[in-house]
């Protein structure tokens, strides 16, 4: 066991490798002003970045999951590994040289298992590439690439190999490197048959090097060749510390500055699609490694496709049209909404997937059938259409059966309505009718259930990003921060304009305090609402309010507060419309004539009063 690393290592890495080009391997960043970064947190799941680097000071601090620190914290939490091991791999990629403080400045004979592992990895990689350059036997390797079109050049771009027939080729190379036999185990390269003795995990086939956003080998794909292998067509890594198949996309080394830069990703089947696409111009094509496309996946894109402000990228989804590749789509659909906005898919209807593509019709094609995506949500409802015969009234009726289950699944509101009015379009049928059936298909208790949600619950921490908040969250920043600028209006404000019960603490504190009417601010007034709010947390929460800046530039500009005002207003009137709108709708105008009148006239008022705040929040947020 070496010693500690010694202090002048982490002092010449820090000097050496600023914060934000160790965390750029990992997270989009873009600047935040005033010499900062952000970008989306890698150690929480969120839409909008809340991580923020300090470049200058190399510190981060992340305001939705409060997860921060230095160069070497981020390493060891993202990682999972220990000081020693993610101060070696900063070390590296600074160029600097480990040294320890016991057994003098002599460098470990073995480097941390991680850096091991690497090391092998590479090793096998460049291996595996000459074999594919110059082995004999590998001239079947050779001919599946240049038959799909690949030539030479673009083997050596995607670092192409090819394994050898033989049983111990690479071991037997690896051995010859140091490599022990317990770290070609782990590392997934080798395995174990029954006397213990060991073998290549990949024997007669072509290979891929998988390598992780910094462009480090941590597996490899291996295609099936010849008939008389009796292994499945594709052989994966196994899971293994550097190998996570939930979180590995193939490509993302070579694609990860294109996917930031056009706020695209293509995700495409296999090794050979992502080969194609590249080479057709399509440089932000990835695709997982022998599983399905997850949301774990999903989050290393986001964690690419931001924009300064929120997550805007869009990620293509290709099928070559056929059954599973539908299923996939739609249970990406089913499983996770949160992002429905930004999925799409693009599927080549004749079934070519994007490498048979390009060989028969070439570049242009390629990028022809990314460019055709269309919404998930359109594709997942054109998919139940599909199987029925629009020409005829029956099948008309058995495909809105069929369909508006998939559209009243959209969780948004609008974006639902919109998709029904579409349907009724794609059908040739009333929208009135397709909307009526659409809505119908919400059960009583998701009803109640939506009701329940808006009574008083604990007051947890509201996601300072949440989007759906961001108006609450403005209007309580002003109300700490400057609460002159809203004055009577707030304190007049219906208690139902604030959602997030914790908000709604606040505002109650401020009533307490005294409310913004008379209020002149300033540290004073801070401390105040904070003695007045009744748990910590909602302490914390005044504190937070009172630090984070407003999202306006002009801090003094009045009309900002009001219309923040009026945009709160109006939000709340326009969920108190569509309450009173599906009473109506559950009302029977003629046996409950008189309570249908009454929630008629009141729709009326509502609907009018939202137009007037409009006009005056018009410029908010
Ligand atoms: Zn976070």
């Amino acid at each position: 066991m070496a010693g500690r690393i010694r202090e002048d290592v982490i002092v010449a890495i820090r000097e050496r490798l600023p914060l934000d080009q160790v965390v750029a391997d990992y997270v989009a960043l873009k600047p935040a002003g005033a010499g900062r970064l952000k970008g989306l947190c890698p150690f929480h799941d969120e839409k909008t970045p809340s991580f923020n680097v300090n470049a200058s000071l190399g510190f981060y601090k992340c305001f939705g999951c409060s997860a921060s620190g230095d160069a070497i914290t981020f390493i060891r939490e993202l990682e999972h590994l220990s000081f020693t091991e993610a101060v070696e791999v900063l070390a590296r990629k600074a160029g600097v040289e480990v040294t320890y403080e016991q057994g003098g400045a002599a460098p470990r004979q073995h480097g941390s298992q991680r850096q091991r592992l690497l090391d092998a990895h590479r090793d096998a990689a460049s291996y595996y590439a000459g074999q594919l350059r110059d082995s004999p036997e590998a001239e079947i390797g050779r001919a599946f690439l240049r038959e799909r079109g690949f030539d030479e050049s673009s083997w050596a771009h995607f670092g192409v190999g090819y394994a050898p027939t033989g049983w111990e080729s690479l071991t037997t190379h690896l051995r010859a490197k140091g490599f022990t036999n317990e770290e070609m185990l782990a590392g997934g390269l080798a395995t174990q048959g029954q006397r213990g003795t060991l073998y290549d995990r990949f024997r007669g086939r072509l290979v891929w090097p998988i390598r992780d956003m910094k462009g480090d080998v941590i597996g490899f794909g291996a295609r099936r060749l010849r008939d008389d292998d009796t292994g499945p067509k594709y052989l994966n890594t196994p899971e293994t510390p550097l190998y996570k198949k939930s979180q590995v996309l193939y490509g993302v080394d070579l694609a990860k500055n294109d996917i930031a830069s056009r706020y695209k990703a293509v995700v495409v089947e296999g090794y050979t699609d992502v080969m194609a696409c590249h080479l057709a111009g399509e440089t932000t094509a990835v695709a997982t490694c022998g599983t399905a496309f997850g949301a774990e996946h999903v989050q290393v894109l986001r964690r690419l496709l931001m924009d300064q402000d929120e997550f805007r990228g869009r990620v293509v989804f290709t099928f070559d049209g056929d059954e599973a590749g539908q299923k996939a789509a739609l249970k990406a659909f089913a499983d996770d909404q949160r992002f429905v906005t930004q999925l799409f898919v693009a599927v080549q209807p004749d079934g070519l997937d994007p490498c048979e593509l390009r060989q028969q019709r070439g570049d242009l094609a390629v990028r022809d059938l990314i460019a055709s995506h269309v919404p998930l949500a359109e594709f997942a409802i054109r998919s139940a259409l599909s199987r029925f015969d629009l020409d005829i009234p029956e099948g008309r009726v058995s495909a809105l059966a069929a369909a508006a289950p998939v559209v009243a699944t959209l969780k948004d509101w609008s974006l639902r309505d919109e998709y029904a009015r579409r349907l009724a379009g794609w059908l040739g049928m009333d929208e009135q009718a397709v909307l009526a059936r659409v809505r119908g298909g919400e059960s009583p208790e998701s009803a109640d259930r939506q009701a329940r949600s808006r009574r008083p619950a604990p007051a947890v921490r509201p996601d300072p990003r949440d989007p759906g908040l961001i108006v609450e969250r403005e209007v309580m920043k002003l109300a700490v921060q400057r609460p002159a600028m809203l004055g009577p209006e707030f304190d007049a404000l219906d208690v139902v304009v604030f959602t997030a019960p914790a908000y709604a603490a606040v505002r109650a504190g401020v009533a307490k305090a005294g409310g913004t009417a008379t209020a002149v601010g300033g540290t004073e007034w801070v401390t105040k609402v904070r003695d007045a709010v009744e748990t910590d947390a909602v302490r914390d929460l005044v504190t937070e309010l009172a630090v984070e800046s407003l999202q306006t530039v002009d801090e003094e500009d009045q009309r900002y507060a009001s219309s923040l005002v009026a945009r709160l207003e109006e939000m709340a009137l326009t969920r108190q419309i569509q309450d009173l709108k599906g009473r109506l709708q559950r009302l029977n105008p003629v046996e409950q004539a008189t309570e249908y009148n009454r929630a008629f006239g009141e729709l009326i008022v509502l609907e009018q009063r939202k137009k007037a705040l409009r006009e005056r929040g018009a410029g908010a947020v």
